[in-house]
């Protein structure tokens, strides 16, 4: 919770000037019953009107006084809150950016989405209570004993008794409730994870007529969480009616006790009732403390959770001083090469070198699982090698910066993704600087002009989150046609041809072939006919390179390939 006050800083004269305000306001409400003791002890009893109009007239001064610093305390602390919850979203966002996927996939998408959410909020929440009570609960708690007792000191046994009571029955309540809090907040990971997992696989929830499980499954997590949240509930909600009742016990047993020093004429009846308002106000102090002590450990939860994330040293980092490949031309090469992704128990590849020269075009074939995907991400260093180097123009992608590595490359991801926003607007997303031209002659060769032409609006219609409102072939075209769009040196296709039909995918190829003559081309894919044409075909099983060459070469020397060949031949000639 302390390290993540450090973000405070930037608000320091802001957080200053709230406690400062919240300090006169209680000042002023701990002046207020001394006042009042003058106006019917000295006044009243006197008959000194001038007296109780100064007085009186004082205290209005006053209390308006504790009014406006009450008021504005209130405001810089809000402000400050605020700013601190956004500067620390934008803290945790920008470090998230910065994950390689190792790390993304070590928290899990859903828990970062709470933590950058619900556990900020919490945090975020503490930090205005505490601004609003840190200065203000100690200073009324004191203030008021001290008051209290010059006012009247002969009843302060009272309060001797009470304190103590009340604050050891609070901290015993919240006890109770502290470890609940912790666990809510991964109870609130889970239920965000389920309900994550249900939207985006709502075609294959439906399709498996697994909805009712999907609904038992949603209502245990959510039934556990409501679970939870209700047993801290009921125990917190015994702290109210206890102070309630704390409060008045405590004011009956002033007024039974000192009632009867105001018949004998010991206590003056004004400086009674300025007793029971000072109780009172310790009382209310005592609240506040405890609060505090239940509000911090339960945003000390999320400010772990929020520190974890902040904490991550990104494994993937730019060199101090990176190389620049002079005259690139987008040259790879890759060698003795081998990974393995955290958790498996095999390497997803072994010693795989290959050079793609530019201005020639690469495929990658191989079974689901061999690693095609693999070699693309370190490529792109999404994650970084174990043995072995990969080099672009000749340069350590390690010792280049990530910005200069990827401005080179064009990737289709295996899974195409797109953004809420217009065609023309995803399309850019590889170079703003793109025009209308270079956008329409991208989209050509992807082979996605037709269908955008039919769609209303062209290159402006807009897109749905995710790309729903298009088809899988036409969402493939469209990451294409923005790999196409930003022009660069390596084009990465991740088997993004498998979605089109075999003549929209020849047309595609040739018009991309006329594209991409200085460029290196590197094509993942399953279908033969895909790549039968490269000029150079690695075929992947099992992480390791088993045949290379071109297609002529492999069906003479490479039994897989031949097997792959075969299985797909034989599977044409059936249809
Ligand atoms: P391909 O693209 O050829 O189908 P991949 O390169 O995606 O294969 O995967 C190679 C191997 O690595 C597979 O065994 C797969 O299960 C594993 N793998 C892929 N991605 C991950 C990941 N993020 N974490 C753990 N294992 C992974
Ligand atoms: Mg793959």
């Amino acid at each position: 919770m302390l390290r993540i006050l450090r973000y405070l800083k930037p608000y320091a004269a802001l957080v200053a000037a709230a406690l400062a305000l919240e300090f006169a306001s209680s000042m002023a409400e701990l002046s207020l019953p001394a006042m009042m003791a003058v106006i019917v002890d000295e006044g009243v009893a006197a008959g000194d009107v001038p007296l109780i109009w100064r007085t009186g007239g004082l205290m209005l001064i006053v209390a308006l006084a504790g009014v406006i610093a009450n008021l504005t305390g209130g405001f810089f602390a809000a402000r400050t809150a605020m700013g601190f919850g956004k500067s620390l979203r934008s803290k945790v966002f920008s470090r998230v950016s910065s994950f390689s996927l190792r790390e993304l996939d070590r928290f899990g998408t859903s828990s970062l989405i709470t933590r950058t959410t619900n556990d900020i909020t919490q945090v975020q929440q503490v930090a205005f209570m505490m601004q609003r009570m840190m200065a203000k609960a100690p200073m009324m708690a004191i203030g008021g004993i001290a008051m209290a007792l010059a006012t009247e000191p002969k009843l302060a046994w009272v309060l001797l008794i009470v304190i103590p009571i009340m604050a050891a029955a609070i901290l015993l309540i919240a006890r109770r409730g502290l470890p609940l809090f912790k666990s809510i907040q991964t109870k609130i990971d889970s239920l965000n994870r389920v309900m994550r997992e249900n939207l985006s696989g709502i075609r294959v929830v439906r399709a498996f007529d697994r909805v009712e499980h999907e609904k038992v499954r949603f209502d245990e997590v959510n039934a556990d969480l409501t679970a939870t949240t209700l047993k801290v509930n009921r125990i917190m909600a015994f702290i109210f009616p206890f102070v309630t009742l704390m409060m008045n016990l405590t004011t009956v047993m002033i007024v039974w006790f000192g009632g009867r020093d105001v018949e004998s004429g010991a206590i003056q009846i004004g400086s009674l009732m300025a007793f029971i308002q000072y109780a009172t106000q310790i009382m209310f102090a005592v609240v506040m403390v405890s609060v505090i002590f239940i509000m911090v450990p339960r945003a000390q939860a999320s400010a772990e959770r929020i520190n974890e994330v902040l904490d991550v040293d990104p494994e993937i980092v730019d060199p101090a001083s990176p190389v620049r490949p002079e005259a690139p031309k987008g040259r790879v090469e890759f060698r003795n090469v081998s990974f393995g992704y955290d958790g498996a128990a095999e390497p997803a590849i072994r010693n795989v070198s290959f050079v793609a020269e530019p201005g020639t075009t690469t495929a990658i074939i191989g079974g689901t699982g061999s690693g095609k995907s693999t070699i693309l991400n370190l490529l792109a260093r999404f994650y970084d090698v174990k043995d072995g180097a990969i080099l672009v123009d000749g340069v350590d992608v390690r010792d280049m910066a990530q910005e200069d590595l990827r401005s080179g490359m064009g990737l289709a991801t295996q899974r195409a993704v797109l953004f809420s926003g217009t065609i023309a607007h995803n399309l850019r997303f590889g170079r703003d600087g793109a025009s209308d031209d270079d956008l329409a002659r991208a989209a050509a060769i992807a082979q996605a002009d037709g269908f955008i032409a039919g769609k209303e609006g062209g290159m402006s219609a807009e897109l749905a989150q995710g790309g729903i409102n298009v088809s899988g072939g036409q969402k493939q075209r469209l990451a294409i046609a923005r790999a196409l769009a930003r022009e660069p040196r390596i084009y990465l296709f991740d088997d993004s041809f498998s979605a089109l039909d075999f003549k929209t995918d020849a047309r595609l190829r040739s018009a991309l072939r006329k594209e991409t003559t200085e460029a290196t081309v590197i094509i993942v894919a399953q279908r033969v006919g895909t790549i039968r044409d490269a000029d150079q075909i690695i075929v992947l099983d099992e992480g390791r390179i088993v045949g290379r060459g071109s297609h002529a070469e492999l069906l003479a020397s490479c039994g897989i390939y031949g097997e792959i060949v075969a299985s797909q031949l034989s599977a044409e000639e059936a249809v």
